[in-house]
């Protein structure tokens, strides 16, 4: 255990304590979830300056994360591009537009930065193996650290899983286990065998992978400068409230003066959560049968929602909801205008910004950033890319002179 780093973990609703060794996801009160609490005031972090001499990437601030550093299982996650969208903010309409592009992690998608972090905790715990259920990523980058943490890995996956992420999950060695169900009803099933199992828990009901991921809002903290909004795609509601985390105990430690507004993008078959934000309800309504073509995003029951709603509601941000149609639109606008390949879950983001811009619910002076969560090799489907140009010939000079000759005379030369 890491003896420098104060914390504990406590109940979000009945605020009951544990201790950092307690195995379990939930309260035993009340069943609620827990959070990581840094007691901020004994940290050992009061300016920039202790992080600016390290590499960049998660453990860049070990201080914020109470785990033992010394036994970090990483891939060398986190330290994602920040790319300056100079195309695309015209597109979007906004003045300055920023792209995270987290598909740069290790196992291509900002569940690294979670895994990395609660894989560490797994081995502290001495747990005999790790499962979780995934739409694709979570299996594909809990497989990635449990080989490299030794540790056998069970994952249960849905169907319609992109077929990049089932490829990588059986690549690193992992037990797949594919039901004729969605994402929740795997959930589900995990939630019940994991205490006969005896294996550990790694969906993001264990609080330790946001811990992980609340390092994007450090990275951001560092990179961004300014005020500026920041645009999550939504399915479990995980990453929206672990970047709040992150921004949330920066203020407190005064490294940063003000927090930006956080919106959360969920697609419009997936949209439980977007719905009661909108609805001003306290509580949410599940979807039985999530459908929306980003697989990643496609939860109807999603376990973080009243994290995911304090960092909304805090934040004074917002939700948006965006069709299949918007979101495909989004991932063919970021390939085409600024070469950045991201899955259809991750160009959620911009599909909401350039929709609540049209609303007039984001002003067109904002800087805005948005978080593409996962890599475009992990769903490859080029029907989605349609149309585009193929050319298929005889390897004759003479006739692909001729066809491009042909092709290139209706491209307009500026
Ligand atoms: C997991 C994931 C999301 C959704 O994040 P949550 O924490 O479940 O809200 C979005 N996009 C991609 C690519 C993901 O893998
Ligand atoms: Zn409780």
């Amino acid at each position: 255990m890491n003896q420098r780093i104060d914390a504990w973990l406590q109940c979000i609703s009945c605020r009951s304590i544990y201790p950092l060794d307690y195995r379990g996801y939930a309260c035993e009160k009340c069943g609620d979830l827990l959070d990581v609490v840094l007691d901020l005031d004994k940290v050992e972090v009061r300016s920039w300056s202790i992080f600016r001499d390290r590499s960049r990437g998660v453990w860049r601030y070990r201080e914020l994360i109470p785990v033992d550093f010394s036994k970090r299982v990483t891939l060398r996650e986190g330290g994602t591009p920040l790319i300056d969208c100079k195309r695309l903010n015209e597109w979007v309409g906004v003045k300055e537009l920023y792209l995270k592009f987290e598909g740069a992690n290790p196992t291509g998608s900002f569940k690294d930065r979670g895994m990395t972090v609660a894989v560490t905790k797994a081995l502290e715990l001495n747990v005999r193996g790790v499962i979780c259920a995934s739409t694709g990523n979570t299996a594909a980058s809990l497989a990635a650290y449990a080989s490299r943490a030794g540790l056998p890995c069970i994952t249960i996956i849905p169907e319609g899983a992109a077929l990049g992420k089932i490829f990588q999950a059986i690549a690193y060695g992992a037990i797949l286990i594919k039901i004729k169900g969605s994402f929740d009803q795997a959930l589900k099933i995990v939630i019940s065998v994991v205490g006969e199992l005896g294996l550990y828990l790694l969906n993001s009901i264990n609080t330790w992978r946001l811990e992980g991921q609340k390092t994007l809002g450090y990275e951001l903290a560092e990179e961004v400068d300014g005020e500026y909004l920041v645009s999550v795609p939504v399915g479990n509601c995980g990453n929206i409230a672990a970047i709040w985390k992150g921004f949330s105990e920066l203020k407190y430690l005064g490294l940063i003066d003000e927090a930006p507004r956080m919106f959360g993008v969920q697609a419009e078959g997936a949209s439980p959560f977007a719905k009661m934000v909108e609805e001003c309800r306290e509580k949410i309504e599940p979807v039985e049968n999530p459908q929306t073509i980003a697989s990643a995003i496609r939860i109807g029951r999603p376990v973080n929602w009243k994290k995911a709603l304090r960092a909304v509601r805090e934040s004074r941000g917002g939700v948006e909801v965006v069709s299949d149609g918007e979101i495909l639109e989004a991932q063919r606008a970021i390939a085409r205008l600024e070469g950045l390949g991201v899955e259809p879950a991750s160009a959620a983001s911009v599909a909401g910004v350039k929709k609540m811009v049209a609303e007039g619910r984001i002003d067109r002076g904002e800087k805005v950033v948005c978080i593409c969560t996962g890599h475009l090799l992990k769903d490859p489907n080029p029907d989605l890319f349609k149309p585009f140009t193929i050319l298929e010939t005889e390897p004759d000079l003479q006739k692909i002179i001729k066809e491009l000759t042909e092709i290139t005379s209706i491209i307009k030369i500026q």
